[in-house]
Formats: structure tokens, sequence, C-alpha cells
């Protein structure tokens, strides 16, 4: 802690830093902030930025519960590309001097240790960031940035590349500066929609690389004053394919072994690995809630397809090979891909969430049953179907799914307010019920004359 404290205050004088910014998210991923001058350093770091807790939301604290501290962690120093007088201390939320149980990064905290505790593992994350570039309209409707973007089949378009590039190169070269790598960009399967990638690293490098990215991102098109706005919701557009956060994942040992990785094995996945992906397809019901947990979400999986042609996103609980029309992939030897991560999700829940299955599935030796292979299971028959169970409709069916789960409620913990899963789950259910309560244009548009 002092040595990785003194090598932040070395490197801060050796970049000029100015300013710090505690960066730490509620349980939905929106990034809470406070920056202190360089001065303030010493406080920051032992004190922590104060906030009220109940103002932040989304943290399971009323008005009346004293401050909750932001506690930054000095080995996650990063410099600001776009403001390199400025760094980022990605920061946990603490209360009366413990980590706050409520909180997604102090879950996927608890988790990552008791693996490392218990087994020596680390678990390592590659999570594809995709967005829409949009504006905003007078009437608070959005439309794509680019209007010139009317292609049918938008997906890998060089002309998509071209007209977001002033953006998506300052993307690339922001990352690739600040060390992550990023060995792509390429234009979605969405008009205006693109994903720019991130080389994998351990999952809680990777989560709060994910929350920096979203910032940057809205930064870099604040700064270029165009008025364009990134969006990472998971289905900012009905006839567009919507966005997600594919989650690929690994599990290594200490001495540098991916133990998902056994070359004897036809896709080249282990034991291990199998018995993960067996204890995610078993809690998929259980973890819905936390890996797309606004209504939004819901509106992406399970739907007609968009007019490119295919959601991209599952429908039913299966597994196959390199096949992107079921919920676990697996694209190459010694990992497998969660292509039911909602792009709006917060990366450190959804991360906490998929491990908490999985590591179910380790200890109870689960098998995984059958691999769909490369078959398209979009144009399965209803019959075929049968035999799947299909992810929950809505918000409101996840949020109870999540609380009749006894293995991922255990697994997430509990504090002094009762178990995680009892608050998230009655947060999400107000969720719902608030935007049920609204009537929409397509309910007048349908029953306004019987
Ligand atoms: P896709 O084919 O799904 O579009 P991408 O190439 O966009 O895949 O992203 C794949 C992600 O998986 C990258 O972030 C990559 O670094 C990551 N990845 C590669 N190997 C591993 C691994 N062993 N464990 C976890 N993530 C990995
Ligand atoms: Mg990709
Ligand atoms: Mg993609
Ligand atoms: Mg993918």
């Amino acid at each position: 802690m002092t040595d990785s404290r003194e090598r932040l205050k070395e490197q801060a004088k050796k970049d000029g830093i100015e300013f710090f910014m505690a960066l730490g998210t509620e349980v939905n991923g929106k990034p809470c902030a406070s920056v202190a001058p360089a001065k303030y350093i010493d406080s920051l770091l032992d004190d922590g930025a104060a906030f009220a807790g109940f103002a932040a939301g989304g943290l399971n604290q009323t008005p009346a519960d004293g401050d909750i501290a932001f506690m930054p962690e000095a080995s996650t120093y990063t410099r600001m590309p776009w403001r390199p007088n400025m760094a980022v201390l990605h920061a946990s939320p603490y209360v009366k001097g413990e980590a706050w149980p409520y909180a997604s990064r102090v879950i996927l905290q608890n988790l990552l240790d008791k693996i490392k505790s218990e087994h020596g593992w680390t678990l390592k994350t590659g999570m594809e960031p995709e967005f829409f570039l949009v504006r905003r309209k007078e009437d608070g409707t959005i439309v794509m940035a680019d209007a010139l973007d009317t292609s049918v089949k938008p997906c890998y378009h060089a002309y998509g590349i071209e007209h977001a590039w002033p953006f998506l190169s300052k993307m690339s070269q922001y990352i690739n500066q600040l060390g992550w790598g990023s060995p792509a960009v390429d234009a979605e399967d969405g008009n205006g929609q693109y994903e720019v990638n991130i080389d994998y690293a351990d999952a809680m490098t990777t989560a709060d690389r994910l929350i920096f990215f979203r910032y940057m991102a809205h930064a870099v098109a604040f700064q270029d004053g165009q008025g364009i706005i990134p969006t990472f919701m998971g289905k900012p557009f009905t006839n567009n394919t919507g966005t997600g956060l594919n989650t690929h994942l690994s599990i290594w040992d200490d001495n540098g072994n991916n133990l998902f990785q056994d070359d004897q094995d036809a896709l080249g996945m282990s034991k291990l690995g199998y018995h993960f992906i067996a204890g995610v397809l078993k809690h998929s019901l259980g973890i819905q809630a936390l890996i797309g947990s606004n209504v939004n979400a819901y509106k992406r999986i399970g739907v007609p397809h968009p007019s490119s042609g295919s959601t991209w996103t599952p429908t039913h609980i299966m597994y196959g090979a390199n096949n992107r029309t079921t919920m676990i992939r697996i694209p190459a030897p010694g990992r497998f891909e969660h292509r039911g991560v909602d792009g709006g999700a917060s990366p450190h829940l959804a991360t906490a969430a998929i491990l908490a299955a999985g590591l179910d599935g380790i200890a109870r030796e689960l098998d995984p049953g059958e691999c769909l292979q490369e078959r398209n299971t979009y144009t399965m028959s209803q019959k075929e179907l049968s035999g799947y169970t299909r992810l929950p409709a809505t918000l409101w069916d996840a949020a109870n799914a999540l609380q009749e789960n006894e293995v991922i409620r255990k697994a997430l913990g509990k504090g002094p307010h009762g178990d995680f899963v009892d608050f998230f789950a009655q947060e999400k259910r107000d969720e719902f019920a608030m935007y049920h309560s609204q009537v929409t244009q397509w309910e007048i548009d349908h029953y306004l004359m019987g």
C-alpha cells in the first residue's frame, strides 16, 4: 500500500499531475467522481472522497445515513489521455471503515479475493465495448449522429468507420497510449454503432477500464463540441441491433497457466471450464437481472430480428462452439464468451454474477449438457426450442428469479441492511413499476380504437 502510494506520487510528479479524480460507481455502473488538487493526495488516499450515498443513488443508503467514502486505490493510477494534468484513481465505497457490501466493485473484489485465497486463481476477462453515436433532437428523441449511414448491412462497412473516424481514431490512440492494447476498431451491426476492442486483463482491471472507457468516450465526444453522445444502452433504436457487452472469461493459476485450456478437447476447453460454463447455464435465470439490469435490456433479447437480419443476442439458455446465436460461445481454446451481458450493465456486477454462477458449477462439478456446436439456433422450431429455457422477458421477472436463487444470494453477500440480492431485486422491481406506469405511443396506436 505504502509502496504503491510512493510509486503513484513519483509517477504523478513525472507526469505533471495537478488533479486526482476518485472514480467509483453506484450499483448500476453510473460513474461517481470527486476531484482533488494534487497536494491533497494523502488525505484523498487516507480518507477517500465523501459522498451522501442517497444522493449518488443505488447504494442502499437513506438521506439520514452518514457519509459514504469512495476510497481510491493508488495502484489504479490512470492518467487521462485527453486531459494530461489529471489522473483517475478507481475507488470503492466504504462506510465506517468497512467496504460497503452493496457496491458492485466491492462484491466483485470479494469474489476475486475468495478464488485467490481458496484456489490461487485469477479470473481474466475481455469485455467488448459496443456503442452508438447519437444526437439528441430538441424534442428529446435521438437520431444517429451519422445521418449518412443508411446501409442495410452496416456491419464492418468502411464508410461507417470513415464517418466516425475523428472520434474512433482518438479512442484507439488513447487506449493504446494507456497501454491497454486495442487491436481493432470496427463498424458494428447497427447504423451508427461501433466497437473498440480492448485486450483482456485481470477481471477487476477490465471492469475498471470499462468505466474509464465510457467516461473517455463521453469526454472525447464532448470536447469535439458537435453534440455527439456515445451511448452504451442496450437498445436505443427499435429497428437496429442492440448493444451488448460480450464478456470473455478464463481462469489462470499463479504460474500463468490458463486452467480453461485443454488441447485434447475438440474446442480446447478444459473440464474446469465446462464445469464453469455449466454453472453459468444453471444460474442464468438467477443472474439475468445483474447482467441486464434495466428495463431497456429486455428489448434487446428475444425480440424480432432488426433491419440488419440478426439480433446477435441470445434468447435461450444454450451453449455452442464458435456460434454467435448461443448465449455461451466458445470462440477459441481456453476461454468462453457470455453474449447475454447488456451494453449498459455494470461491468463489475456482471463479472461478479457470471463468476458466482461459474464457481457453483465448479464446486458441484456440473455438466453443461449438449453443445450446440455451430447450429443456427435462431431458426430452430418451437418444438426444438421447448427443450431450452427462455431468458426472462422483463426486468420484473429477472428480479424475482434473482431473489429465488439461493446460490447467487449467498455468493453476493450481505451487509447491515440485509442480503444484497433483496436490496437489488427490490430496486429493480421499483424501476420496472415506474416504467410500467407510463402509457406509450404503441399502446395508443394498438388499443385506442378497440
Ligand atoms: P468477438 O469475436 O467476440 O467479436 P473480439 O475479438 O471483439 O471477439 O473480443 C475478444 C475479447 O476476448 C478481447 O477482449 C480479447 O482480448 C479477449 N480474450 C482473448 N483471450 C482471452 C482469454 N484467455 N480470457 C479472457 N479474454 C480473452
Ligand atoms: Mg468483437
Ligand atoms: Mg460486437
Ligand atoms: Mg463478441
